[in-house]
This record gives C-alpha cells, structure tokens and sequence, in this order.
C-alpha cells in the first residue's frame, strides 16, 4: 500500500488529553475532505482506542501514548494506536462485545465494538508486560473535490 503522507504524535496518557487525540487526527484528515458523517466515525474510534490507553494499559501509572496517521493511495486511513502498558493476555475475548476487566470503573466493554463498527479493520497486537497496538483501517468515499 503506497503511503502518501503520514503524522506521528505521542502524549501522556491523561485522560485531558483524549479529546486533543481525536481532534490532531480529524484535523490531519481533513486534507481528504472527508464527510461530517466519516469525520465524527474516525474521532469516536481513536477516542476509544486513546481511552482503553489511559484505563486499561497505563492503570495506575501514567505512561506515553503514541498515534501514527497515515493516508494511503485510493483515500484509505491507517490509524495506529500505541502504548506501551500492560498488555492483553486474551485479544480474541478482550474483542467480544460486553467483555470488560473494569466493570466496577462503569466500564460496558463496548469500546472494540465501537471500533469494529466504525472502520472497515481493527487489528490488534499485543504482549503482556510490553503493550498493545491497535490499528485502525478505514476507507473513505472519493468525493469530486479530491478526486
Ligand atoms: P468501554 O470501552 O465500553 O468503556 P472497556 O474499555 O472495558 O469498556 P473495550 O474497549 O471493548 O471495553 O476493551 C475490552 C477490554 O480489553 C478492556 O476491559 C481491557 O481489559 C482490554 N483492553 C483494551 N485496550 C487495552 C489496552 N490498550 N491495554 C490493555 N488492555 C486493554
Ligand atoms: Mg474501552
């Protein structure tokens, strides 16, 4: 997939610092003139995956959270979202709807689901001890003014 421009960014995980996370990535976006509709799909997605950073990964402690953007050739976005806490033992369980390790936190296990519904791929990676890496594909409608 031919990469045609990207942006990193890295932050503390505080939980001030997700609505900045979602906002640099949909401003980085916005050269691809995306739809309101598209837009506010990307921000819940990377809003989510910064959140189970700062709750999940970083529990007790505060640690850096790292975003990578990138568009690709045919209008697709690659959001990577990276920590490096404590890891995911089950990915497969950790995905389905409803499970969550932090119920008491009023935590309803939605946020992959939101994710998965939001884009067109979430991929996650994962190592206990090391972090998590989730990554996100989505594609975006050609619109005539960038096409
Ligand atoms: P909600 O997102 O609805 O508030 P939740 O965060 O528990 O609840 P998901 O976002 O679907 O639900 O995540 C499911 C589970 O996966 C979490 O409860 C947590 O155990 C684990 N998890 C998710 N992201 C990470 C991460 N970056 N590091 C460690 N564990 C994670
Ligand atoms: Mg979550």
């Amino acid at each position: 997939m031919k990469i045609l421009n990207e942006m990193s960014l890295s932050f503390d995980s505080r939980s001030a610092n997700e609505g900045f996370a979602r906002s640099a990535a949909a401003a980085f976006l916005a050269q691809l003139d995306p739809t309101v509709g598209e837009l506010n799909e990307i921000r819940t997605a990377v809003s989510e995956a910064v959140t189970n950073c700062v709750v999940h990964a970083y529990r007790d402690e505060i640690g850096k959270i790292f975003i990578k953007v990138q568009i690709a050739q045919g209008n697709i976005v690659i959001i990577r979202i990276r920590d490096k806490g404590c890891g995911i033992e089950d990915i497969d369980r950790a995905m389905e709807p409803l499970y969550t390790t932090a119920p008491d936190q009023e935590r309803s296990g939605l946020g992959f689901s939101v994710m998965q519904s939001f884009t067109d791929s979430v991929k996650v990676r994962s190592s206990v001890g090391h972090g998590t890496t989730v990554t996100l594909t989505k594609h975006l409608s050609l619109r005539l003014s960038n096409g």
